[in-house]
Formats: structure tokens, sequence, C-alpha cells
């Protein structure tokens, strides 16, 4: 398995650091999980073993009879970056990519019950899809853009990386305050409504406006 990223503009691969990744950080996508939106981020880490690149497959683990999917626009850091403001956050990005935060439901749902961490849920291996990144300045507004999953072909979930509750200058000031990031860190930043339930042999087509698209299948 190898745990790398490859920038789409010049075929370069870069070693996956560590993930971070925003829970319910769009309104409607909070209200469908019974939830009210977050006053301050939610935060949970996948480890990079997570990872799963393009037209790779998800794998169920035998704990879980629930996967979810969860489309997620990608932010990829590119400098170390410690204590950073707002306004210079986003100098330290080096580009986007789609990104699938492939969740154990059940798991989630029994673990929130008991007041337990969601490390099983959100961070078993294969839970982390992440496509192609796209540098960037060829993306010039990371929260303009339209998002779609489609499962075997039919729409499951859209939205508007606009609607984020937490911007991304934010969110990488806020993290930066908690952890080092480092070149190579990926930060998933939510997803809109629309989750749901996908089973063995279901091919998955997620798409974010002027990114490659990510496309995986579960075993
Ligand atoms: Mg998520």
């Amino acid at each position: 398995m190898n745990y790398e990223l490859t920038i789409i503009s010049d075929g370069r691969r870069l070693s996956i650091g560590k993930m971070l990744c925003l829970g319910k950080n769009y309104v409607l996508h909070a209200k469908e999980m019974g939830s009210e939106p977050p006053s301050q981020p939610v935060i949970f880490t996948k480890s990079r073993t997570a990872f799963l690149s393009n037209e790779g497959e998800v794998v169920i683990p035998s704990i879980s009879n629930e996967l979810h999917h969860e489309l997620e626009l990608v932010v990829v850091i590119g400098e170390l970056m410690r204590n950073v403001p707002e306004e210079s956050a986003m100098d330290g990005v080096l580009g986007y990519a789609v990104g699938l935060d492939m969740t154990l439901r059940d798991v989630q749902s029994r673990a929130k019950k008991r007041g337990e961490p969601w490390a099983v849920a959100k961070g078993f291996d294969t839970s982390a899809p992440i496509g192609e990144v796209v540098l960037k300045g060829d993306i010039p507004d990371p929260h303009d853009l339209q998002m779609a999953l489609y499962v075997n072909g039919k729409t499951r979930q859209q939205g508007y990386t606009g609607d984020m509750i937490f911007r991304i200058p934010f969110i990488i000031s806020y993290l930066s305050s908690i952890f080092t990031l480092e070149p190579g860190d990926c930060i998933f930043t939510g997803t809109p409504e629309g989750v749901g339930q996908a089973s063995s042999g279901d091919r998955l087509d997620a798409q974010i406006q002027g990114l490659p698209s990510l496309e995986v299948e579960i075993a």
C-alpha cells in the first residue's frame, strides 16, 4: 500500500501526513444527523493508513453492517504551520482534492450513545479515499464549488462548498492552534446533506467542480 497523493499538474507525489476532519460543517447535514450546527468546530482524526487512492476498494470491517458515504472537499497542506492567523492561513495550502469520509454509521451511533470516541467508526483502513490534487492557484475560490456524489450512477449528495459553516482560513488557523500542520496533512472540511448507505458492489463517483473525480468501489 502506498500512502502518497498525486499532484495532477506535474505528476509529483506527496507522502500523506495526518488527516484532520470536521464534523457537522454544513447546516443541513447537522440537521439530518439530528444535531444543531456546532458553535465551534467538531474535530476528529484519521491516520494515514486510512488513505485509499482513486479507483481503490473500500473494505467494510466485519464489526459493521452500515457503511455511509460523506462527500468532502479536502484541503492539502503544503507548509509547516503553527498558530497561523486567518489572514495568512491560505499561504500554507498546497491544493485541493475530492475526498470521501467513509463512516461506519452503526459503530458511530453506538459510540455517540455511550460517549465513546469515533476512532473506529471514522478511522478504519480505506475510510479516506482522496483523489488527485489540484494546486491552489488553479482553484480561484474553494468556497465556490459545486459538489455531487453518485452511487451506481444515481445522485445521492449535492452541495456547494460556499455553505460551509466554518471556512477554510478559519479552519486552518483554528487547527494550527492545536496541531502542528505539516506538508501532506489533509483536512476534510465536512459533508453536505444526503449521506447514506453504501453496500458491497456499489460504485461511488465523487465530483467537485474543477477537481479530478474520485471513483471507488465497495468490496
Ligand atoms: Mg465527514
